[in-house]
């Protein structure tokens, strides 16, 4: 998730704050870095200023294909569920889901703990207190307006955090593909009888 444009697969800054609780340096270096120039800079400079293994593992955590959205995808896929990866679910709307199923109009988002504001995750940042809480809000609000134009378009949207267990998630799935089909059915049945 990229800290200027919630939208944009860059990477995923919270991959790098669960992984390296034990590694204080980097955390501050990629914070301070970010900072100065923007997520998609601090991708690029990290070049010079990390070494060779940690600039590798940045560059692996992106905002698509992090290990929670695999696992989650995978639980998914073994449900039978089939599913477009990291799409727009309407093209007018900067906004994509990790997971769409077009005809349920069902998407799925995996919200980052530290991006968005986890519960039990998000930690309050000792510097640059201010600057976060401002970023993280913008995150939140943008979350909920997307899935107010969602909702509107008629898509239903699920959300999970990435800590969640991803069976459950995948079953919480299937249920809404379930319901949804049946709720078309349903209308396709009562058009067809009001049609007679
Ligand atoms: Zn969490």
């Amino acid at each position: 998730m990229c800290l200027l444009h919630p939208a944009c697969p860059t990477w995923n800054y919270g991959d790098v704050l669960s992984q390296g609780a034990s590694c204080w340096p980097l955390e501050f270096s990629i914070r301070a870095l970010i900072f100065r120039y923007g997520s998609h800079m601090a991708v690029e400079r990290p070049t010079r200023a990390f070494s060779e293994g940690v600039r590798k593992s940045m560059q692996g955590n992106r905002g698509r294909d992090t290990k929670p959205e695999l696992a989650l995808r995978r639980a998914a896929h073994a449900l039978g569920l089939r599913y477009r990866v990291s799409v727009r679910p309407l093209p007018n709307l900067r906004c994509t889901a990790d997971m769409v199923f077009t005809r349920a109009k069902v998407a799925v988002f995996m919200d980052g703990c530290f991006w968005h504001g986890c519960p039990e995750h998000h930690t309050k940042s000792a510097t640059n207190a201010e600057y976060w809480a401002e970023k993280f809000r913008k995150n939140r609000e943008l979350d909920a307006k997307n899935n107010r134009v969602l909702a509107e378009a008629g898509w239903t949207v699920i959300r999970f955090w990435e800590h969640e267990d991803p069976i459950s998630s995948a079953r919480r799935i299937a249920e809404q593909i379930t319901f949804s089909r049946q709720k078309r059915e349903a209308e396709a049945i009562s058009g067809s009888i009001g049609s007679m």
